[in-house]
């Protein structure tokens, strides 16, 4: 693999609730906690996790749609939170996004044809000739007929909308492309021709793609890297082969056990986790997964499990399967800690 394209780092996110006029806020939404990942030109990490476990809102820092509140996004070396606004308009360019629902994110009154020029309209004006050429080439790219430009998003499919989507985001030749959810809302054979659309787009473009996603088989099939995140954090980021032949995290496991198996001569694991997924506004101190797990010793209710990288390549965050050297022991730390969170 070549050098990371995309690099986030410690990237956090807290959302302050609103405690009234002129009050500071005492309460955070904490969506994102100190996150960190790369991604390389033609490689799609996959982000999964229940709902709310903030892999939306990581989406939304890797556009800068939300400023982060700590930790930076590198785009081929350069911090998007240094550039002016003229200039993150140029690198928008370089990363576009499909979202869950095509439908609404398209305009209902424009033609499948004037979408997809939209963007690159934004930036150099086209003749009419070369707008239809550009529409044409990209409908036939994602696997629709040209004569399809003059249509409206309501005259198509839900799988036609998507590759239209696709399409659009495609018009500014990016070398990132976001989706996030893109493929939830289709029936599972429409889902399977996206996701293969997909892959040949990467093959034949090179583009890198961050692949939100609450279905695992959905990532096992289009991933490269896995980064599972639960309540703001990655827990555990591997190789797609590696995540499901062998997953370390015990909220991996119970990920894994959860999900539907097509193949009845699948053997998985009886791990289910039980209780709900903690409010992300007063999440559980130390590992915020010690309420819901199996394995969860003393240690897990005091410290948060720094990211350790294990020897066969793996990145995990638990104390029980990683334990990290260089972390204090229980005993030294002060008594009116101990029932602290301690980040
Ligand atoms: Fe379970 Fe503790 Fe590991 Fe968290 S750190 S996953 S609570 S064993």
């Amino acid at each position: 693999m070549s050098e990371p394209f995309l690099k986030v780092e410690h990237l956090t996110k807290h959302y302050p609730l609103s405690a009234g006029f002129l009050k500071k806020p005492s309460l955070f939404v904490r969506a994102v906690e100190d996150v960190s990942f790369s991604v390389a030109a033609g490689e799609t990490l996959c982000i999964v996790g229940e709902s709310g476990c903030g892999k939306s809102t990581v989406a939304r820092l890797l556009m800068r749609l939300v400023n982060p509140t700590g930790g930076r996004v590198l785009i081929d070396g350069t911090d998007i939170a240094s550039l002016e606004k003229h200039e993150l308009r140029a690198w928008r360019r370089r990363m576009q996004m499909v979202f869950q629902d095509p439908y609404s994110s398209l305009n209902p009154r424009l033609t499948a044809g004037q979408i997809i020029t939209e963007p690159l309209e934004n930036f150099e004006p086209l003749s009419g000739k070369q707008r239809n050429a550009l529409a044409a080439n990209l409908l036939e790219k994602v696997g629709l007929s040209s004569e399809m430009m003059h249509r409206l998003p309501s005259e198509l499919s839900g799988g036609q909308r998507q590759r239209l989507g696709i399409a659009r985001a495609l018009s500014l030749e990016p070398s990132l492309i976001i989706l996030d959810e893109a493929v939830s809302a289709l029936d599972v054979s429409v889902q399977a021709q996206i996701l293969n659309l997909l892959m040949d787009l990467q093959q034949e473009m090179g583009i890198a793609f961050v692949f939100i996603s609450h279905d695992l088989g959905v990532v096992e099939h289009i991933g490269h890297r896995i980064a599972v995140m639960y309540l703001g954090r990655i827990v555990e980021l591997a190789t797609c082969e590696a995540l499901f032949a062998n997953p370390s995290h015990p909220y991996t496991e119970a990920l894994i056990a959860a999900a539907p198996v097509p193949d009845p001569t699948r053997i998985r694991s009886a791990t289910l986790v039980e209780g709900e997924v903690p409010s992300p506004i007063n999440p559980p101190s130390g590992c915020a997964f010690h309420p819901r797990c199996p394995l969860a010793v003393e240690r897990c209710r005091i410290l948060v499990p720094p990211l350790v990288s294990m020897p066969d390549g793996r990145a995990l965050a638990c104390h029980v399967r990683a334990p990290d050297e260089t972390m204090p022991a229980l005993s030294s730390l002060p008594a009116t800690l101990v029932n602290s969170t301690l980040v």
